[in-house]
């Protein structure tokens, strides 16, 4: 098998010949980002290169001086003895796979992905290769999403079935709340949506950039008016939910919204009352679809279920190897 031209270092995925770290946990001198989740994108490096959406998001959760230098990567560009361009991931707003080529070999690190159209980013765009590298978050053929549609139609069925109580829907600030909001919009739902605090920068930010959220008000009210709320639907962090914030509300419906809640014993875990099975990554069928488009014939799995892939794809005759990366979280998502 030909040598790869990036390899597995103790701070993430390295490329020697363009002398560039992808995603990297740790600071280094020289990062390439897929997208702004904390398990990706983190502040300290020497230089970032990253689409524009990215480096914008993680100037608002870092602060302007996040990294050394940054550098927005439109175009190819030649680093070191590599070609080095982004192109569209379909996670969320900013995502890109990293594709790297040398002598005619091409690599490709797909960060985290979807194939599920999102109106806040591009369409995920295959780019065949001959070594993929992919996320496994719902990597067992146990996790189909279902309609993301279909899910946000069950919490407006009990809004509509429970107009006396608030609903509050969990759902991670950078993708997952935004994108819960436009899924709003799209099933025709024109009422305000309540966002609280914590969502406001990265709300803020969608909307400069063209992206239609419709009307978004402030859940920072006091406990009167939170009261009041009858009916309503009101996002907000994970972190949300075990502060005194929530109490303002009186007997909530607790929805939740990510991938995880296709498994009852997290929702359980959570106490929420609705699940709502809506995913910003591959599930099973998706991650294999794209895997025989990409057609690599080495495949490498990162952060999730590698082992259910792992045989999938020796089976299908790829070489594969699962990377046990440190220092990335059971994605927010
Ligand atoms: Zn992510």
């Amino acid at each position: 098998m030909a040598k790869s031209l990036i390899s597995k270092t103790e701070f993430g995925i390295y490329c020697a010949a363009g002398d560039f770290y992808i995603d990297p946990h740790r600071p280094v001198p020289r990062a390439v980002i897929t997208h702004g989740h904390a398990d990706h994108a983190r502040a300290g490096h020497g230089a970032v290169l990253a689409t524009g959406e990215t480096l914008d998001i993680m100037r608002i959760r870092y602060g302007e001086t996040f990294a050394g230098a940054t550098q927005k990567l439109t175009d190819p560009i030649r680093l070191g003895g590599v070609d080095l361009r982004l192109v569209p991931a379909g996670h969320v707003l900013g995502s890109a796979q990293v594709v790297i080529e040398k002598g005619g070999r091409r690599e490709v690190v797909s960060g985290d992905y979807s194939r599920v159209a999102n109106p806040a980013c591009a369409p995920f765009e295959p780019v065949p290769c001959d070594l993929f590298v992919t996320e496994a978050t719902f990597a067992l053929p146990v996790f189909r999403h279902p309609d993301p549609l279909n899910e946000i139609n069950r919490l407006l069925a009990s809004v509509r079935r429970f107009s006396e109580r608030a609903h509050i829907v969990g759902a991670y600030a950078l993708g997952k709340a935004q994108r819960v909001i436009m899924l709003l919009r799209q099933a025709g739902y024109s009422e305000p949506v309540y966002i609280h605090g914590a969502l406001q920068a990265l709300c803020d930010y969608h909307l400069s950039q063209g992206i239609a959220l419709g009307d978004l008000r402030p859940a920072t009210m006091e406990t009167a008016q939170a009261r009041a709320l009858h009916g309503a639907i009101i996002i907000a962090p994970p972190s949300a939910f075990g502060s005194a914030w929530v109490q303002r509300f009186a007997d909530p419906v607790i929805a939740f919204a990510s991938g995880w809640m296709q498994i009852r014993a997290h929702a359980r875990r959570r106490g929420v009352e609705l699940p709502l099975v809506i995913s910003d990554h591959v599930d099973w069928p998706d991650v294999t679809r794209t895997i025989r488009q990409v057609d690599p014939q080495e495949l490498w799995i990162t952060h999730g279920r590698e082992e259910a892939l792992m045989r999938w794809a020796v089976l299908e005759g790829r070489h594969a190897r699962p990377l046990h990366l440190l220092g990335y979280d059971e994605e927010p998502e």
